[in-house]
């Protein structure tokens, strides 16, 4: 088992955002996570990662502690504040993210880029990217090391529908291609029937976990969602 979510609880001093979260992942699986808004998703991506430590419960990861094992895991974060003024190109931007050994920076650079299918904005300015864009040199950015994890938080907000079907189609292209163990919180159920082989459903508690075919189910939609949520168009596929 490569991760190991253990009667996970977390507290925000009093305030009680995990409670009693348990599920495995496996080598090479591509997970969804989903639940309604303050949930406690991204605070259960925050405790992978070991940027947050379980107030009770353990998370291990191959064995280990999360912050013993940062460097396995990329993290593609929910929100990245960025000035859209600031004038920084794709390219410098990548340079930031320091690649290690010398010389291998710029080749590292624009493979990455091709493998999310923007080697061609490389000088563009940042700024002037769409939404989809943007999202994908952030992906290319934690692809420049090689992880053993990818962790997207809500990769596809904000963003139109056919940015979205690439976004998840690339994170299946990356998850194939390089075995690479992905997990993404989503509110897209479509996507998440689509693209992934399992899901864990949490509201602040675990409320399910396991394939979506099986998982996914009216009554799990109650309980993250209560009714009349009309979250849910199984009908409705992307094309
Ligand atoms: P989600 O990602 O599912 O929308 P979060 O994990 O961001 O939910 O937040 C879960 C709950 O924890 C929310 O009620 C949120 O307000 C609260 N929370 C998140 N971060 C903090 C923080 N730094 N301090 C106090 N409460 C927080
Ligand atoms: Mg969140």
């Amino acid at each position: 088992m490569l991760i190991e979510v253990k009667n996970l609880s977390y507290k925000f001093n009093d305030f009680t955002a995990l409670e009693n979260v348990s599920f495995e992942i496996e080598k090479g699986d591509i997970v969804a996570i989903i639940g309604p808004n303050g949930s406690g998703k991204t605070t259960l991506l925050q405790n992978i990662i070991g940027v947050l430590s379980p107030t009770t419960g353990t998370i291990t990861i191959d064995g280990e502690k999360p912050r013993d094992v940062r460097k396995k895991i990329g993290y593609v974060p929910q929100k990245f504040e960025f000035d859209r003024t600031i004038p920084i190109s794709v390219h410098e931007f990548m340079s930031l993210e320091k690649c290690g050994k010398k010389g291998h920076d710029e080749k590292n650079i624009i493979e990455a880029l091709r493998e999310v299918g923007l080697e061609d904005v490389e000088e563009k300015q940042l700024g002037h990217l769409s939404g989809g864009q943007f999202q994908r040199v952030m992906i290319a950015r934690a692809l420049l090391h090689e992880k053993e994890i990818l962790i997207f938080d809500e990769p596809s907000t904000g963003i139109d529908l056919v940015g979205e079907k690439t976004i998840y189609d690339l994170i299946k292209k990356i998850n194939e291609d390089r075995g690479t163990t992905c997990l993404i919180v989503s509110h897209e159920l479509n996507i998440v029937n689509k693209y992934t082989k399992k899901v864990v459903c949490i509201n602040k508690q675990m409320v399910c976990y396991g394939s979506p075919e099986i998982v996914i189910t009216p009554e799990t939609l109650q309980k993250l969602y209560g009714s009349g949520t009309g979250l849910y168009h199984p009908h409705n596929h992307i094309h």
